[in-house]
């Protein structure tokens, strides 16, 4: 039994920050002298991140977003873990904290009914509820809610151009859910935008709903944008959706595809992992470029010349000294 002195956070908040790059500089230092490693968004309209580091550091990093007035409201969803889920510390400044082409949508004027783990779970098989996965198809294949509804969409920023396909759902109650909830504000104000009038979430996404409600009825493994890839959510009646890209039987061990040049990121099963070298093609197995397989499909990038102080002014840093 492994040593759970690390924590793994997952949030985000919609709040104004009208001075994103000063706030950027000023986090992504926190972050390194706390150790702190991950992925954070900072936008105008808000922060997201998920991020790794030993327990203390982690309740520090909480107090340091909660202290701030701005992020006062934010909830983050705490997952126990051996060691970092992170290599390295990225702060980024994007325009919105997920890319959606909704920039103009505010879920703090007006998003989808907040749905509490437990409040889904008793709604969510309903006659007259429809679950609407708004993730993307790499993440539902994976893993989603029995019953639930699913778009074919590569990427967020598609869902939007998906909604006219719903129109015949109009006056059904819709409940979106997706990994952590951030996805749902934006969706489920889109819909109601869109004239739809009915519109639930699932507050804190599928991870949420594994940690507060047992995960029951989620189908498969929840994708996860860490180092662990995907995670058993579902500790009530658990189940393999996926199937492997070769042989087609069921499987939920998401692996890169050993050519990097491929790299494509699939399930494949156990045995076909070895007989194909960690390939996902014949193809791929004897391409120059395929990695050598040590049989978990999981290749570390290279981080030689890895400096967590890189996007940091100087100006900052020497304050600092
Ligand atoms: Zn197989
Ligand atoms: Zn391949």
């Amino acid at each position: 039994m492994e040593n759970k002195n690390y924590l793994i956070l997952l949030y985000y908040c919609y709040a104004e920050i009208e001075d994103p790059d000063a706030y950027r500089e000023e986090h992504h230092l926190f972050c390194v002298e706390n150790n702190i490693r991950g992925r954070i968004i900072i936008s105008t309209e808000g922060l997201n991140g998920t991020v790794s580091g030993l327990r203390e550091d982690c309740s520090k990093y909480m107090d340091y977003v909660k202290s701030d007035p701005r992020f006062a409201k934010t909830e983050f969803k705490v997952d126990h873990y051996h060691k970092h889920a992170f290599s390295k510390i990225n702060v980024r400044f994007k325009e919105e904290i997920v890319h959606a082409n909704l920039k103009n949508i505010n879920p703090n004027i007006r998003t989808g009914v907040h749905l509490a783990p437990l409040e889904f779970k008793e709604l969510k098989d309903r006659e007259d509820v429809v679950l609407l996965d708004v993730r993307s198809n790499y993440e539902h294949e994976l893993g989603r809610f029995k019953n639930a509804l699913t778009l074919d969409i590569e990427n967020f920023r598609d869902f939007s151009g998906k909604v006219k396909e719903l129109e015949h759902l109009k006056n059904r109650k819709i409940v979106t859910y997706c990994t952590g909830g951030i996805k749902c504000e934006k969706a489920s104000a889109y819909l109601l935008e869109q004239g739809f009038k009915n519109v639930y979430q699932l507050h804190g996404g599928i991870i949420k709903y594994g940690l507060e409600a047992g995960g029951e009825d989620f189908e498969g493994k929840c994708y996860v944008f860490d180092n662990r890839v995907a995670i058993d959510v579902n500790k009530v009646n658990p189940q393999v959706v996926s199937l492997c890209h070769i042989c087609g039987t069921k499987s939920d061990r998401m692996v890169n595809c050993a050519n990097q040049t491929c790299n494509l990121h699939v399930p494949i099963c156990e045995d076909c992992g070895w007989k194909l070298e960690g390939a996902c093609s014949e193809a791929c197995r004897t391409n120059p470029e395929k990695r050598p397989y040590d049989g978990t499909g999981y290749y570390q990038k290279n981080s030689n010349g890895y400096n967590p102080y890189k996007g940091l002014n100087r100006k900052s840093l020497n304050q600092k000294v």
